[in-house]
C-alpha cells in the first residue's frame, strides 16, 4: 500500500506568481519541488490582458504570456508542474512531521514541506454581460488595468476600502469615475471616504446597482438602477471595475491553519511561516493589502527560502 504514496520534499499548491517563484527558488535549491496548478493554471493573471507593471518587461506583456514564462523558468530548473487540484490535507503539527496530501480525490502524497500559494478570487456580481466582458473592459483590478482607461470615463462598483482605493487610483488617470453604492452609505473607512468625497472627478451614486453592462465585444456603457425608485438610466463608460471584495482560496485549511476573520492565512512576523512547522504561505492567500504580482512573487521567493531553511534544521 505504501508504494502508492509519493514522497516529496516540497509541494507547492497553486500556480500564480507566488507559486512559480517559490518553484524557481526551491528547484534551484535542489528541493525537487512538485507543483499542483489548480484548475486555473497561472492564476488570476491569466484573466488580465496586459501587464505593464511587472519589473523587467520594459514593453509590457500579457498575463497568460507572463505566466507561461514563469512556468518555463520553473521547469527549466526541474520543477514538476502537474495539472491537478489538492482536495484534502492532513498537515502535521510536529517539527519534522510528514504532511499528507490528497490530489484529485485519490492520489496520495507525503511532503516534508508545503508551500500554499492558492491565491484569492475576485468576487463578481455574476451578470451574464459582466462575465462576457471580463478582459473587454470589465476588470477587478484598477492597478492592473486602470492605465488603459486614461482620459476615459469608468465605473467602480463597491463601497468598501477596495472600491474607495480603486476609485481614487482611477481618478488620477481617468476623466470621470462613478462609484455605484447599493446602500445609502459606504462602509469604507472614514479616511478613505474623505479622500473619495474630496476628489472632484469622483461621483458617488448611492442606492444604485448595476442592471446591465452594455456592449458586445467591449464595454460601451452600463445601465444602472436606483433600488428605491426603480428608475434606470445609462452611463456611457469604457471601463467597469468590480471592487466588491476578494475571497482567499483557503477552504482546505479551515480549522487547520490560523486565518484572520476574512479567511486570509496568517503568517508569522516577517516570514511566510504558518502556525504549522514546514507549512508556508505566499501570495494573495496571505495578503489582502497589496495583492500585486510582484509582491506575490516576492513572498514566493521567501517561502522557498523559509522551506529550505526548515529542511536544513530537520535533516
Ligand atoms: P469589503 O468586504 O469590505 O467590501 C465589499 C463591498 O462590496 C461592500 O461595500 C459591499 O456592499 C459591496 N458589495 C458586495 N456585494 C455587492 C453586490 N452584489 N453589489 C454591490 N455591492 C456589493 O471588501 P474590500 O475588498 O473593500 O475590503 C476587504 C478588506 O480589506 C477590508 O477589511 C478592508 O478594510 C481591507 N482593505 C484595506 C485597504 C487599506 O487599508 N488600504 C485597502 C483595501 C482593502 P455593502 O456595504 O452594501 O455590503
Amino acid at each position: 500500500m505504501s508504494e502508492n504514496i509519493e514522497k516529496i520534499k516540497c509541494l507547492i499548491i497553486g500556480s500564480g506568481p507566488a507559486g512559480y517563484t517559490a518553484a524557481i527558488y526551491a528547484a534551484r535549491a535542489d528541493m525537487n519541488p512538485v507543483m499542483y496548478t489548480g484548475l486555473q493554471m497561472g492564476g488570476q493573471l491569466t484573466t488580465t490582458t496586459e501587464v505593464d507593471n511587472f519589473p523587467g518587461y520594459a514593453n509590457g506583456t500579457d498575463g497568460p504570456a507572463m505566466m507561461e514564462d514563469l512556468k518555463n523558468q520553473a521547469e527549466r530548473f526541474g520543477t514538476e508542474v502537474r495539472f491537478g487540484m489538492v482536495t484534502d490535507v492532513n498537515l502535521s503539527s510536529v517539527i519534522g512531521g510528514i504532511h499528507n496530501i490528497t490530489v484529485d480525490g485519490s492520489k496520495k502524497i507525503q511532503a516534508n514541506t508545503v508551500i500554499i500559494s492558492t491565491g484569492a478570487t475576485a468576487k463578481y456580481l455574476g451578470l451574464e454581460s459582466e462575465q462576457r466582458l471580463i478582459g473587454g473592459g470589465v476588470s477587478a483590478c484598477a492597478t492592473c488595468d486602470g492605465f488603459f482607461y486614461k482620459g476615459q470615463d469608468v465605473v467602480v462598483i463597491g463601497a468598501g476600502d477596495t472600491a474607495a482605493e480603486e476609485a481614487t487610483y482611477l481618478a488620477n488617470i481617468c476623466n470621470n469615475v462613478s462609484i455605484l453604492v447599493r446602500k445609502d452609505y459606504m462602509r469604507a473607512s472614514k479616511a478613505m471616504q474623505h479622500r473619495v468625497n474630496k476628489t472632484e472627478n469622483i461621483h458617488v451614486l448611492y442606492n444604485t446597482e448595476l442592471d446591465e453592462v452594455l456592449g458586445d465585444k467591449v464595454v460601451e456603457g452600463v445601465r444602472v438602477v436606483n433600488n428605491i425608485s426603480g428608475v434606470k438610466h445609462e452611463i456611457p463608460v469604457t471601463g467597469l471595475f468590480i471592487a466588491i471584495g476578494h475571497k482567499p482560496n483557503t477552504e482546505l485549511f479551515k480549522d487547520v491553519l490560523d486565518m484572520d476573520d476574512t479567511g486570509y492565512l496568517i503568517t508569522r512576523g516577517k516570514s511566510t511561516k504558518t502556525n504549522l512547522p514546514g507549512v508556508f504561505a505566499a501570495g494573495d492567500v496571505q495578503d489582502k493589502e497589496y495583492r500585486q504580482a510582484v509582491t506575490a512573487a516576492g513572498t514566493g521567493c521567501m517561502a522557498a527560502l523559509d522551506a529550505e531553511r526548515y529542511l536544513g534544521t530537520i535533516a
